[in-house]
């Protein structure tokens, strides 16, 4: 099996080496992408040869020609924000599997994806704890009208047991401490206003392609159930595990097959207690934003996905506080008209429009 992993030096993208150095034997990874982590991206490529590397200057072209060289069999498209979506669409459209972390791809173009995945007959496999958990609940399940609903679980965040006015004076450093998972700050940002779970609930939508309607989200704490499915008879079927994302990734490496490996183990009586509660959107509007913006549909994800990129950006470096992240989507969703999505122009179009939005402020 012959890799490319785009977002190579990034936390899935490092991730993602080290599962093919530790239990993929037999993967080649023949192309890498960085961005600013240049010494990081030198000692990767000294240590995997690939036949073909990108960086910034080598301009969007070849960053395209990485989603679709010729030897490639699956695309890890582990960028982060929406220079993820030219790749994803690239790369499908170029005959290869797509092992997707970039849920923004998902969540701006989802329906494109996955009619274009149809169309060229390649799997769009997620590389997300709750969708890969949601696949593996899946396995045995020939039709989609067995599912009841999906639970897709959420940690809550740091802020998860904080009043409203200590949430409105956290900073980015507050924000930047995740109880379970260490990422990327984009995602972990997004994961403290409850944003990602926002962008999660779009994902499992396309992925799924089940009805908003059959999505439950439920605050869960400890992060060690990572989504479950409910059956029409009843039965729910969940997966467990340590929040590491190796497995994932792994899982979607090797065709949701298993494959060994010496990972850290789930220990019961380690876990303690695993305890449930419902997403307050009233301290983490983002949620309800997302929501509104699955709803509605068309355009308007992709303009809550630029607009919350931006803001993102913003709140990291200390120009804005914590809930002008949300004030900021829901000013924009007050003065945009949204529009079908009938391809990536129109993607494109909506992001221009956020572009100008944001630069306003
Ligand atoms: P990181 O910020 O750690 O990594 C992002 C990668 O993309 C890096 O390789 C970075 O390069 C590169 N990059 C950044 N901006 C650009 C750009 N404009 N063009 C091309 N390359 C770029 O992010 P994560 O690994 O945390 O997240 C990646 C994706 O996976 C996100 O969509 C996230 O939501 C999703 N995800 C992440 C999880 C996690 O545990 N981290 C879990 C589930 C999903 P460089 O570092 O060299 O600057
Ligand atoms: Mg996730």
């Amino acid at each position: 099996m012959n890799i490319a992993v785009l977002g190579a030096t990034g936390s899935i993208g490092t991730q993602t080496l080290d599962v093919v150095r530790t239990c993929l034997p037999r993967a080649r990874v023949k192309v890498l992408t960085g961005y600013r982590n240049i010494p990081l991206l030198d000692s990767l490529v000294k240590e995997f040869e690939p036949e073909l590397v990108w960086v910034p200057d080598d301009g969007e072209d070849k960053l395209i020609a990485c989603a679709t060289h010729p030897d490639i069999d699956i695309v890890v498209n582990a960028l982060v924000g929406k220079a993820g979506l030219r790749p994803t669409l690239a790369a499908i459209k170029a005959g290869k599997d797509v092992a997707l972390a970039n849920k923004e791809s998902l969540v701006t173009a989802g329906e494109l994806i996955m009619k274009l995945a149809s169309e060229h007959g390649v799997r769009v496999v997620p590389i997300d704890s709750e969708h890969s958990a949601i696949l593996q609940c899946l396995q045995g399940c020939n039709d989609g009208n067995d599912v009841e609903k999906i639970i897709l679980t959420a940690s809550g965040g740091p802020f998860r047991t904080w009043p409203k006015e200590r949430i409105e004076k956290a900073t980015a450093a507050d924000a930047l401490r995740h109880p379970n998972w260490s990422m990327g700050p984009k995602i972990t940002i997004d994961s403290a206003t409850l944003m990602n779970k926002g962008l999660e609930l779009i994902e499992a939508k396309w992925l799924f392609d089940q009805p908003l309607s059959k999505i439950e989200i439920l605050v869960h704490p400890q992060s060690i159930i990572h989504s479950m499915v409910q059956f029409v008879d009843g039965a729910v079927m969940a997966q467990l595990g340590m929040p590491d994302m190796r497995l994932p990734i792994l899982y979607a490496l090797a065709g949701s097959t298993r494959v060994a490996n010496d990972f850290p183990r789930l220990d019961f009586l380690a876990a303690g207690d695993l305890t449930f509660e419902a997403p307050d959107t009233n301290r983490f509007p983002c949620l309800a934003l997302a929501k509104h913006a699955a709803e509605v549909g068309g355009t308007l994800p992709a303009v809550m996905n630029a607009v919350n990129e931006w803001a993102v950006g913003q709140f990291l470096q200390d120009k804005i506080d914590f809930y002008g992240i949300s004030a900021l989507i829901a000013e924009a969703f007050g003065s945009y008209t949204v529009r079908e999505v009938t391809g990536l122009a129109d993607i494109r179009e909506a992001e221009a429009w956020a572009e100008e939005f944001v630069q306003k402020q």
